[in-house]
């Protein structure tokens, strides 16, 4: 009996569509790079300062969202020539 049924099973999986022939490795890579794409995210400019930022995010180069100062930055630039100097001094 559990013989018989998996011969029937074997049988009906031969009757199964099978590939003809193996994909070549250029079809396969062609595939899996067609998915890899990767979206470019939404940029806007920022209207204080012309920074491309993401949209309905505060500026991360001035701080400014909607025109209005919403966080105050430090300028890295003056800190670190502030360190220079003290350096050169010492
Ligand atoms: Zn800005």
């Amino acid at each position: 009996m559990l013989n018989n049924k998996i011969i029937i099973e074997l049988e009906e999986i031969r009757k199964m569509p099978n590939p003809k022939r193996k994909h070549t490795p250029h079809r396969r890579d062609c595939r899996r790079s067609a998915n890899s794409k990767l979206d470019v995210p939404n940029a806007s400019k920022c209207l204080n300062c012309g920074v491309a930022k993401m949209p309905h995010k505060i500026c991360p180069g001035c701080g400014f969202y909607n025109g209005k100062l919403v966080v105050v930055k430090k300028a890295k630039k003056v800190e670190q020539e502030q360190t220079q100097q003290e350096v050169g001094k010492e």
